[in-house]
């Protein structure tokens, strides 16, 4: 199960009234809140693209730094333990100092 639960509108730093007619047209975290925290990197980058066409994504980025959300995609960035990282690898990719090892 993903922590999807822990996705509501209201802790994205956005007025109410912003969250409110983000809500009305139905943001694409709130439809599928699973994609925003999926594993593999090609859906992550898929809810990366999703956030850039979210009239909320400043206030999402800002509220999820302040918060330092431990995981998951918010404002168009992927967190992971609090900070924003540039992608997740795919499951059972060695790393390349592994390799060169
Ligand atoms: S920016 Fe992305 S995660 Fe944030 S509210 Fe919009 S769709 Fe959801």
């Amino acid at each position: 199960m993903s922590p999807a639960g822990l996705r509501p509108v209201s802790a994205r730093g956005a007025s109410a009234a912003t969250r409110q007619l983000a809500v009305a047209a139905g943001l694409p975290c709130q439809s599928d809140p699973d994609l925003f925290f999926a594993e593999q990197p090609e859906d992550v980058q898929r809810a990366r693209a999703l956030c850039r066409q979210c009239p909320l994504r400043s206030a999402c980025l800002a509220g999820a730094l302040q918060r330092g959300e431990p995981c998951g995609v918010w404002g168009g960035e992927l967190f992971l333990r609090g900070v924003v990282i540039p992608g997740k690898r795919a499951r059972g990719r060695p790393r390349k100092a592994d390799v060169a090892a």
